[in-house]
């Protein structure tokens, strides 16, 4: 089928809960990607900071390829081997003793909230249920985790949402210090907040959420969905801050492009016994065997060092943009996780540079967000910028 014909397929028989941009990959290798015409473009998009390793990395393939024609799925009833492998690579790379796998970073959020109220009921009393979030978070489409996510659009028409939950804003600590309390069983944050225009927590955020929490014995939940596994320029994102959360929670870049979540908890904070949690798919060999994969890969292969630098060559380039056209107001962000404000709004920026081979999202209407995988190259970057350069500079003379 061509272009046109999928679409007015896909515009026939698929819901209509994404406004979608008509166009149809269908082949990708690193960080290239080609549609049904045939055209070639620069993915910075990457599946949204799904595939860290670029296109169907090699590793991956092979993985999965081997796992497919041994096992697809068994039941949690049992041990399943990949899944025990993944668990102790995950542990021993962080600060976490336990994990839990699922298929999503909804479903990882959602098995967090769910084990911080339980850890309250346990440990303190039944009153123990509040839950702080921030504003302008994001951490799913559940029910639960559309009312942990501290922005009322997502919630609009789903109503009523459980109960139990208090917004602050983000970054600002003395909030915080006023919304958590003795009800409190947990503090969700975002170490970045990316789908909220890619704002990092300032140096004693974090610091004082931990704080908090220790003092109310309330349990401190980091989203680490997009910025975990080197997309900052540390394998997961609490290592900037020196703090240590309770819980993280992982998806997006975990399976190399293969779905998968995961929830890790400290021992303490692991208090889920037979029944309490499950998921059919969650953790199966498939799964696993790509997660093993992509994570042995970034590991092992120098990535958390390289996004470092390439993070850097990215940053200074847009830094140079922003210094050029007066509608760029700010360029922020950790590692490989970019964003770009404008005074303007982006979607006319973001479908030009399609237009001319790149492909990036805007966030929150201004925000044009850069989420290469992260073994993009220099002249792939230098590539990129030069697109954005030209789009930007004609858009400044039709202004
Ligand atoms: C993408 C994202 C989620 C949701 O992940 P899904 O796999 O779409 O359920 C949750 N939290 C953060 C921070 C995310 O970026």
């Amino acid at each position: 089928m061509n272009t046109k014909e999928i679409i007015e397929l896909g515009d026939k028989y698929l819901m209509r809960n994404y406004g979608r941009i008509p166009l149809v990959p269908v082949k990708g290798e690193g960080v290239r990607m080609w549609d049904a015409d045939g055209r070639e473009y620069l993915d910075f998009v990457s599946g949204i900071a799904v595939n860290a390793l670029g296109h169907s990395p090699l590793a991956v393939v092979e993985a999965v390829s081997e796992q497919v024609k041994k096992m697809i799925h068994c039941s949690n009833l049992y041990y399943i081997e990949n899944q025990v492998l993944l668990a102790k690579l995950l542990v021993e790379n962080s600060c976490m003793d336990k994990a839990f796998f699922c298929n999503s970073g909804a479903e990882a959020n959602e098995a967090a909230l769910k084990l911080a109220r339980k850890y309250a009921k346990i440990k303190h009393n039944q009153e123990k249920v509040e839950i702080v979030t921030a504003l302008n978070s994001f951490h799913g489409r559940t029910l639960f985790t559309i009312t942990a996510t501290g922005q009322p659009k997502y919630q609009k028409g789903f109503e009523p949402l459980p109960g139990g939950i208090k917004y602050v804003p983000y970054n600002d600590l003395q909030a915080l210090q006023e919304a958590v309390g003795p009800s409190t069983c947990a503090v969700l944050l975002e170490p970045v907040q990316g789908e909220g225009g890619v704002h990092a927590a300032s140096a004693g955020y974090l610091k004082g959420a931990k704080a908090l929490c220790e003092e109310y014995g309330a349990l401190l939940i980091f989203d680490e969905v997009q910025t975990g596994l080197a997309r900052t320029g540390r394998l997961f994102a609490y290592e900037h801050f020196g703090v240590e959360p309770d819980i993280i929670t992982l998806a997006k870049a975990l399976g190399g492009g293969f779905p998968i979540g995961a929830m890790l908890a400290k021992e303490e904070a692991a208090v889920f016994q037979p029944g309490d949690h499950a998921s059919t798919f969650g953790g199966n060999p498939l799964a696993c065997a790509a997660a093993l994969a992509a994570l042995e890969e970034i590991i092992d292969g120098g990535i958390v060092r390289y996004v470092n630098d390439i993070g850097a060559i990215l940053y200074n380039k847009l830094v140079e943009l922003s210094s050029k056209y007066d509608f760029v107001k700010e360029v922020r962000g950790r590692g490989l996780l970019l964003g770009m404000e404008l005074s303007i709004e982006g979607k006319d920026i973001v479908s030009a540079c399609q237009e001319k081979g790149l492909l990036i999202n805007c966030v929150g209407g201004n925000v044009l967000r850069f989420v290469p995988p992260l073994i993009v190259d220099s002249t792939e970057v230098k590539k990129a910028v030069e697109i954005l350069d030209q789009v930007m500079s004609d858009i400044d003379s039709k202004l």
